[in-house]
């Protein structure tokens, strides 16, 4: 019998994931990437749970002590700076790019396309075929659409499922050691620091270092409403006058913008925020959306991470969710010999896992919707749920 093949459809985590795992258990594995180059320094911090280590570690990734950072309370703040409540935890952060500079490194011998752009697929009762802008086709028996919230494989087979703004947007930024004031760095270096000024919500957390040096950095994330069709779309207009729709690259951010966000952090924020929210070298801008697959196979094609579903980034998990994925993916390719049979377990094992996220992330995210959509917890609720939850064994050991 030949070699399966899969074809994945997105270079970035959930692509690598899936591509690392589905060699692992032999198949012939290409990746179709839409942006050419390489996506490192794309992301930020990332919250993270034992799965997605379990799944770097089965993928052959040494899992080191650099490659995570410990965070010990929930710690939130008032205006002035002091402490007013505090949750112990044990949580554990690390960094998208040396997540995503592990997997790439992993599949540094099978064959990445970039820019390679799907336009869309063709199936038959044995192969799928995926076409691309630039003309080609290439054929599989497998399709993983890992292409992000946009997903072109969503919109051609469940094109009434897309993504639903929230109401606010992430800013965010990470901040070097040297640059943290003195006064705040161990608080910021070990715990996550939370302001929660009116109809907003801001933290910083610890991250893991970019290369593995032991450079201590930390993040700031700042939600904060914005009118999708006003305030949206002039922060990301660029200073040429363009708008580039509901996202902008950050280094085309306009100065005013980062400007104005730095005197709004002054007026709003604890001390130790703001100083953050000063000392990012280069602020990002999301928008902040739900979504919810209503299925996650079509045949031979099925959907991983972001495509399927985007749980708001309060619960810090969408990484691990990603790693879930395409771990049950190759299980159950693994357990049952047809790939249509293989994808409709694979669906009926992580759909409800995606539902859950997602309503997850709304329960903690609606006090920030504009119009009060809830009302926000307790501080020591949240501050109690905030997050990817407890980590149980520390990665080293796992
Ligand atoms: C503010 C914010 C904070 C977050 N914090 C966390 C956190 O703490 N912890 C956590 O686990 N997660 C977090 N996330 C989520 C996390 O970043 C994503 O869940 C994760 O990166 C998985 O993404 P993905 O690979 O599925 O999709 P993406 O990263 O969006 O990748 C999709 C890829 O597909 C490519 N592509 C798209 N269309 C096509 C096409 N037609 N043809 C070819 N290629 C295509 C794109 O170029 C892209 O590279 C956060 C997200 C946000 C916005």
């Amino acid at each position: 019998m030949s070699t399966p093949r899969a074809l994945v459809i997105g270079g970035s985590l959930s692509g690598l994931l899936t591509a690392n795992l589905l060699r692992n258990i032999g198949w012939q594995v290409e990746i179709f990437e839409r942006a050419c180059g390489d996506l490192a320094g794309r992301g930020a911090g990332l919250g993270a749970q034992s799965d997605l280590f379990m799944v770097m570690r089965q993928i052959g990734i040494r899992i080191d002590r650099s490659m995570w950072t410990e965070v010990r309370s929930h710690v939130c703040v008032d205006r002035t700076g002091e402490p007013v409540c505090r949750v112990p935890v044990r949580e554990v952060t690390t960094a998208w790019d040396r997540v995503y500079q592990s997997l790439r490194e992993s599949f540094r011998t099978g064959q990445y396309h970039g820019g390679m752009t799907l336009l869309r697929c063709e199936q038959s009762e044995r192969r799928v075929i995926a076409l691309f802008e630039n003309g080609t086709r290439i054929d599989g028996d497998l399709l993983i659409g890992a292409d992000g919230i946009r997903s072109t494989v969503r919109r051609q087979y469940a094109p009434q499922v897309v993504p639903r703004y929230a109401g606010y947007v992430a800013w965010r930024g990470i901040v070097e050691e040297s640059q943290i004031p003195p006064q705040w760095r161990a608080t910021t270096l070990q715990d996550m620091v939370f302001c929660l000024p009116n109809g907003e919500l801001a933290f910083s957390i610890p991250i893991a270092d970019s290369d593995g040096a032991g450079h201590r950095r930390c993040m700031f994330v700042w939600f904060r409403p914005a009118n999708f069709e006003t305030t949206l779309r002039d922060w990301c207009t660029d200073a040429t006058g363009v708008c580039h729709g509901d996202s902008i690259p950050p280094p085309l951010i306009r100065k005013e913008v980062v400007a104005d966000l730095h005197l709004a952090a002054r007026r709003l924020l604890a001390p130790q925020l703001a100083e953050l929210v000063a000392g990012a070298r280069q602020p990002i801008l999301s928008a902040i959306f739900d979504l919810e697959t209503t299925r996650m196979a079509f045949g031979r094609a099925a959907l991983v991470g972001d495509a399927a579903f985007v749980a708001r980034p309060h619960v810090g998990t969408s990484v691990t969710k990603a790693a879930q994925d395409a771990w049950a993916l190759a299980d159950e390719l693994v357990k049952e010999g047809d790939v249509g049979a293989a994808l409709a377990l694979y669906e009926r094992r992580r759909k409800p896992a995606g539902s859950e996220l997602v309503a997850r992330g709304r329960r903690l995210g609606e006090h920030l919707e504009p119009g009060g959509a809830g009302l926000r917890p307790p501080i020591d609720a949240l501050l109690g749920e905030y997050g990817p939850g407890g980590i149980g064994e520390w990665p080293s050991t796992v």
